[in-house]
């Protein structure tokens, strides 16, 4: 309550929630959600030696029985160095397929010394939470437990079951989060808390947008290779595997594949393209319109921040050939990373660069570890709406629209199975302090407050 009310208390004054909000109060999930971030964060939950994962899942366990939950409802399974958590909310009708609220305590590796402040000790300063874990995404996390909390204690009865799950290796392997989706693949819906999310204004602070995540590109990795007999450098052959692997290499450097919409990447590009400069907005709006239109093709593809919203990207990425200074290269390879459009198997992208590479004696195999394509989940009428009525509560006015993530998450694996999910995370952020991953990773606790009452509004709608 202390921290609430001097901490709240000036990120009100910055206006962070607009004056017009007329935000319900729950004094006690907000303090018990940032209590509950600080707590998770404390933990080192780090692949490797040492992981403590398992420790910040009995600590979220412990906390869900301390607010209601049956003790034998929350199973926590350990799966190598790390573990994963699911707990139910038992619902009144047996028959209704469950939803699904989907998160990870884990955490990417963060060195101490290159900090400005210990990784692993949670620091509130400045109406921000600060620490490993503070986007990505026990802060989250700890706001939708409160949340469910929040509403056991105001007597809610869900119709389907809800259940809350923390995976245990998102940043890394992924293979808790598979397991999670095949034993979940009856859910009806599936939030995804670790994506999605509001732009803060950088000059306001004020929300600018909030989009959902419906879709993601799938990750992959194939490796070329051309092999060579031989020999002694002094006695060079015409064929040479490293002036091989080159030519393949530059012929895949020039090659664009073809530009792609779907019904998420045009809205969002549509709807998104207000926020952008003059230049890169209208060919966003052009694209959107028609994805043939060159002019428009041209200029997203210059932008590494508009490429990979307009179709499949690879790229080389590493590169290695030869044994000795003075010996012919008897081996070469390349490392090419794809990001696939959502509807494309990563075997016909390989067989694509392979026509490109355009040399039968370059080989391509797929060495992509731990990720699955997927289509993109359907626009739902249910979940839009529930997520466009959560979010005009706490922050009336301010635009919802949809988006498709760069890289994977554990939707991909749901998706995998045929369940819709969708990143809804009520965090709103600068896209200048995003941190996830890096150095210093913070959050405006300002957050709390409207996502406790975002998570409530959208947990109740889609389980009733
Ligand atoms: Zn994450």
């Amino acid at each position: 309550m202390v921290l609430r009310s001097v901490a709240f208390g000036t990120m009100m004054a910055a206006a962070i929630v607009p004056a017009s909000a007329k935000v319900a109060s729950h004094p006690v999930a907000d303090a018990q959600a940032l209590e509950m971030a600080k707590k998770a964060i404390a933990f080192r939950s780090v692949r490797g030696p040492g992981n403590q994962t398992p420790q910040t899942l009995a600590y979220i366990k412990d906390q869900l029985v301390a607010g209601g939950f049956s003790p034998s409802d929350v199973t926590i399974t350990p799966v190598d160095d790390t573990a994963y958590m699911i707990a139910r909310w038992p619902g009144s009708d047996p028959k209704a397929k469950p939803l699904v609220i989907s998160g990870h305590m884990d955490v990417v590796e963060a060195k101490p010394a290159d900090w400005q402040r210990d990784p692993f000790t949670p620091v509130v300063e400045n109406g921000y939470l600060f620490g490993r874990g503070a986007t990505d995404m026990k802060f989250d996390g700890a706001i939708a437990v409160a949340a469910l909390i929040e509403l056991k204690r105001e007597g809610y009865k869900p119709r389907r079951d809800i259940i809350i799950e923390f995976s245990g290796d998102e940043e890394t392997t992924m293979k808790t989060g598979k397991i999670i989706a095949d034993k979940l693949r009856n859910a009806d819906i599936v939030l995804n808390i670790d994506g999605g999310g509001g732009v803060l204004d950088e000059v306001t602070g004020k929300p600018r947008y909030f989009t959902w995540q419906g879709a993601e590109k799938s990750y992959s990795d194939f490796q070329m290779t051309v092999t060579n007999p031989g020999g002694h450098s002094s006695a060079p052959r015409k064929v040479n595997a490293i002036y091989e692997l080159s030519a393949a290499l530059l012929r895949i450097g020039a090659y664009r594949f073809k530009p792609e919409v779907n019904d998420l990447t045009r809205a969002s590009l549509t709807e998104s393209a207000k926020y952008e400069t003059p230049e890169i907005g209208a060919a966003m709006r052009a694209f959107a319109a028609n994805p043939e239109d060159q002019a428009a093709i041209e200029t997203l593809a210059a932008d590494p921040a508009t490429v990979g919203r307009i179709g499949t990207t690879c790229v080389a990425t590493l590169i290695s050939g030869g044994h000795a200074e003075n010996a012919l290269p008897q081996r070469a390879t390349a490392n090419i990373n794809c990001r696939i459009f959502p509807g494309h198997k990563p075997a016909d992208i390989m067989a694509e660069l392979a026509r490109v590479a355009n040399d039968p004696a370059v080989t391509f195999k797929d060495v992509t570890e731990g990720s699955v394509a997927t289509a993109a989940s359907p626009v739902r009428a249910d979940f839009v709406g529930a997520v466009k009525k959560a979010l005009g509560s706490v922050y009336p006015g301010v635009p919802v629209f949809p988006s498709q993530a760069s890289g994977a998450s554990d939707s991909m694996w749901f998706r995998a199975n045929g369940v819709d999910s969708y990143g809804a995370s009520p965090m709103f952020t600068k896209a200048s302090e995003d941190f996830s991953h890096g150095l210093n990773e913070r959050a405006p606790i300002a957050n709390v407050a409207p996502s406790i009452t975002y998570y409530m509004s959208l947990f109740s709608d889609l389980s009733n």
